[in-house]
């Protein structure tokens, strides 16, 4: 197979090719404003020009590793700036050396692109962190190797796990386990401690399955030992977690889903500001390859309208641009509601400190300096962009659960259906109340009810398929979007969980419990707008619940 590292690099490497043959062309653009500037028609506004043409030369031309040229240009924007800040006096800007430096950068533009090719090289070592070149995501694992010599005690623990849409394997010997856990890589092993091997035989087993393996496998200790000796030998054997029997099912599924967990994150949306095209297709290259989703904007006047369309999880945007700087359209940005919190990071050939802060300050979070290296780059964006995802989910989720709440839920609805309509498709639309849920809360208590609902939305998690949409609608109500299916497939699914729910044992202080849901079900093109859809989905759950509860109704 070939190594993808060789395709940044030949991507890359085409990039600069393309940037190197612009070069002449930059550089007499530079030549014609100038010359422009030095005859008697020539204005403060051309010496701007200037000085902006050269300041992104400057920047473009050291991020694609030409060096000599981003000198030249360097300190020709040095000698302008100079000329800017005294003040438009034409005889002063005839004066300056900007000819003889124009010259020197027409030399080097035609010279060797040693330095380049050393970039090229330098990118090609970069190391994507979570990237294509790391290969692809890992593979489902879903399967649980249950370890336990209590025949009844192991029927019914699978059981449990089972409804969690856990795939369980079961063994009531050590020896066996071990064999498996050898050819194939179970996502946990839940093992009991004491066997007739000995009284740490599970440990023991577990250190053999480990040792050798290039990823360890997570651990969950079982026993009905709950001393310090046991649970040091399950810590040296390099357990995840360590439970008691009787294991209470729900924290135990609560350690699996976490330890099991793949992070499955949605690739970061980044939007990119920059009116030098080549620059800007090169820093979306560095983070497309680290797996990020990108979108390049060379007009700044266009940014307001894409962020709308793109919705970005971060702007990274150019400082300098014709039309309207980059702090400028931050403090626009800014001024949206939506946008108040984006992060905008801006990426800048400017090495003044004080014009950095000065960026900052008008809403940039951070100030990264061109040309820069590609992990940089990353790491920043990756950290930032992470951040905001979680600020996002913190507004759009319900905390105990973690599922969309009412508001987004209902947001989402309204976008399925825009999309199932002009799609031609289907979409049904489920809602579910648990059945007789204050009895619970009165029972046992608010903080059992609280476990009740979690493990419902843990079930729904695990169970529906990734395009479905869950939302926790109010107190013990659920609503749930499930796209491409008619009414009487949805209501097959639902049935197959409120099966599944039924089946779960709760525990509270006085014994375990059983828990139901009704479920009310309604489905587009039968109802064609947000509003009726969930009136009668809404109608379909109080007939489930008048005509005996733990049942699914169409409607
Ligand atoms: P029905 O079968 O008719 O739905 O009966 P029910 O008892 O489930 O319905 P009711 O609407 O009378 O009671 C809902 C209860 O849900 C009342 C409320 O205390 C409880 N509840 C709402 N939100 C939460 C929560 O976040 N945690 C806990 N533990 N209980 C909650
Ligand atoms: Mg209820
Ligand atoms: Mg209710």
């Amino acid at each position: 197979m070939a190594d993808p590292a060789d395709s940044i690099r030949e991507r890359l490497r085409a990039l600069r090719e393309a940037y190197r043959a612009q070069m002449p062309e930059k550089v007499s653009q530079i030549e014609e404003v100038w010359s422009s500037l030095l005859k008697d028609s020539g204005e403060r506004d051309d010496l701007d020009a200037v000085l902006r043409l050269v300041h992104t030369l400057a920047g473009s031309s050291a991020s694609f590793g030409l060096k000599e040229v981003s000198a030249a240009a360097r300190s020709l924007e040095e000698e302008l700036k100079t000329a800017v800040e005294k003040g438009y006096d034409s005889r002063r800007v005839a004066s300056l050396p900007v000819s003889a430096l124009l010259e020197k950068l027409k030399e080097v533009c035609g010279g060797s692109c040693q330095d380049a090719e050393e970039a090229t090289r330098e990118a090609g070592e970069t190391k994507f962190p979570g990237g294509t070149l790391e290969g692809g995501p890992p593979p489902e694992r879903k399967t649980i190797f249950l370890v336990e010599d209590d025949p009844v005690l192991l029927e019914s623990l699978s059981l449990q796990i089972g409804h969690f849409g856990y795939e369980v394997q079961g063994f009531s010997a050590l020896a066996p386990a071990r064999e498996e856990a050898r050819r194939s890589f179970p996502a946990a092993i839940i093992m009991d401690m004491s066997f007739p091997e000995g009284v740490f035989a599970g440990a023991e087993t577990v250190a053999a399955v480990q040792r050798g393996r290039e990823e360890r496998i997570p651990i969950i200790f079982i026993s009905s030992r709950n001393d310090f000796t046991s649970h040091l030998q399950a810590a040296r054997a390099g357990a995840d977690a360590y439970f008691a029997k009787p294991v209470n099912v729900g924290v135990l599924i609560d350690k699996l889903d976490m330890i099991t967990r793949k992070e499955v994150v949605e690739p970061y949306r980044i939007l990119i500001v920059d009116d030098d095209a080549d620059l800007a297709s090169y820093h979306a290259l560095i983070l497309q390859e680290a797996g990020m989703t990108t979108f390049v904007v060379t007009d700044p006047l266009q940014v307001v309208s894409s962020l709308s369309r793109f919705n970005p999880d971060l702007i990274l945007m150019d400082m300098y641009m014709p039309e309207c700087g980059g702090q400028e359209l931050a403090t626009i940005i800014r001024w949206m509601d939506t946008y108040v919190s984006i992060p905008i990071v801006f990426l800048s050939a400017e090495t003044n400190l004080s014009k950095q802060l000065s960026a900052m300050s008008t809403g940039g979070d951070d100030f990264l300096t061109k040309p820069i290296r590609p992990e940089h780059l990353i790491a920043s964006v990756t950290m930032r962009a992470e951040r905001m995802r979680i600020i996002r989910s913190f507004m759009d989720r319900d905390s105990l659960t973690g599922l969309l709440n009412h508001t987004k839920t209902k947001e989402q609805l309204e976008i399925c259906l825009e999309r199932v309509k002009r799609q031609k498709g289907r979409l049904a639309f489920a809602m579910v109340d648990i059945d007789r849920f204050k009895k619970v809360n009165d029972t046992y208590g608010h903080p059992v009810g609280d476990r009740v609902l979690l493990s419902l939305s843990r079930l729904f998690q695990q169970r529906l398929r990734k395009t479905d949409i869950i939302g926790r609608y109010g107190g013990e109500e659920f609503a749930v979007i499930l796209n491409d299916i008619d009414a009487p497939g949805a209501a097959k699914v639902l049935d197959a969980l409120r099966i599944s729910f039924s089946g779960i044992r709760h525990h509270g202080e006085g014994g375990e419990f059983s828990v139901t849901f009704s479920c009310g079900i309604a489905s587009f093109p039968g109802y064609g707008d947000p509003a009726q859809l969930s009136n009668a989905a809404d109608k379909a759950l109080y007939e489930a619940k008048n005509s005996g509860r733990n049942r699914v109704v169409i409607k």
